[in-house]
């Protein structure tokens, strides 16, 4: 097999040949279709998250076939195409895992971050937190491999962060990248308004966002025309926090769905006051993931990619932090 290998921080990863690796007991070995990138591949590339494996092949928005499997797999099978996001493997016993928020396990395991991912021709993975990807007759939209990468990681955790910010009708949306761009499709078949804050001044963003249909676009320098029942933040800056707080009305929620953000700056308890809530989402259940991909047929999500060779990883990774297409950048081998 062949991979994208960081070897430290901040250092380009290197293409790199190593042995194939055979599925232990309960594992599964996919040939690797599609692998998204992932904002958190940045901070997995930066060194932002503590205690990685490294060397790591980064990637955890994987969509593979399996071609071969260790013993005691019962529910997949040979050439089955499945996805692999980015929770690898829990523990099954902490108190986190007891109480169905298997998402906080104290033992967990990750993809692209404490197991190898995906940025490779091949990856192992754990059978029971692989999603199977069953193909539609015919295919179309959003369901061809690099349009269900994204779906693995910016698309589950939009999931979760949408549920978690409840059933208000006025959903903000601070960012508009991978994630941003799904949800606001997500939130809008189930019948809810969206409002995207961009960087300021990105009205290309904005032109996109219009484009998937949100009531409202702008600069989050900019205040929205009316109060939100709710806002999720997938940008990584902490400063958006109060911003947030006070674009959401009396009783409303603000959810942070980063794994990294740069410091809250300091804000009047007023913003907060008047039972306003604010929230972070931590990876996901593979209840999320089912429950998502389930139905994610009849949302007719159109994901918007823009595909690198998987050689080209690194050039992946820095247009993204540059901001340099709109959607998911998506490996492709
Ligand atoms: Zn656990
Ligand atoms: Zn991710």
């Amino acid at each position: 097999m062949k991979a994208m290998v960081l070897n430290a921080p901040k250092t380009p990863l290197v293409w790199t040949e190593m042995a194939d690796r055979e599925p232990g007991p309960g594992q599964i070995r996919v040939k690797v279709l599609a692998c998204g990138v992932c904002r958190t591949d940045l901070h997995v590339y930066d060194g932002e998250l503590p205690d990685p494996k490294s060397p790591i092949i980064p990637g955890h928005e994987i969509v593979g076939r399996i071609d071969a499997m260790g013993v005691g797999v019962t529910d997949l099978k040979l050439g089955e195409r499945v996805g692999i996001p980015w929770l690898g493997h829990t523990c099954g016993v902490c108190p986190y895992c007891k109480a169905q928020r298997e998402n906080l396990c104290d033992a967990p395991l990750f993809t692209g971050y404490t197991r190898d991912g995906g940025f490779a021709t091949a990856t192992v993975a754990d059978a029971r937190f692989a999603f199977p990807l069953v193909e539609k007759k015919g295919g179309g939209e959003a369901d061809d491999d690099a349009s269900l990468a994204p779906l693995l990681c910016a698309g589950l955790i939009g999931w979760r962060s949408l549920k978690i910010a409840g059933e208000g009708k006025k959903i903000g949306l601070y960012g508009f990248g991978a994630a941003g761009h799904i949800v606001a499709q997500v939130a809008k078949w189930q019948g809810r308004e969206v409002f995207a804050f961009t960087r300021p001044g990105d009205t290309g963003t904005q032109d996109f966002a219009r484009s998937l249909g949100v009531a409202w676009a702008g600069g989050s320098d900019e205040a929205a025309p009316e109060l939100l029942d709710a806002a999720i933040i997938y940008a990584t800056v902490g400063a958006l926090v109060p911003t947030a707080l006070k674009a959401v009305r009396k009783g409303g929620r603000v959810i942070c769905a980063g794994i990294h953000m740069s410091d809250i700056p300091s804000f009047p308890y007023r913003i907060l006051w008047e039972e306003r809530s604010l929230l972070s989402v931590a990876n996901l259940t593979r209840e999320d993931g089912l429950e998502f991909l389930s139905q994610v047929p009849k949302m007719g999500i159109r994901v918007k990619t823009t595909t690198y060779p998987l050689q080209k990883a690194n050039e992946a990774l820095a247009d993204l932090r540059a901001g340099k297409f709109d959607g998911a950048a998506v490996l492709v081998s």
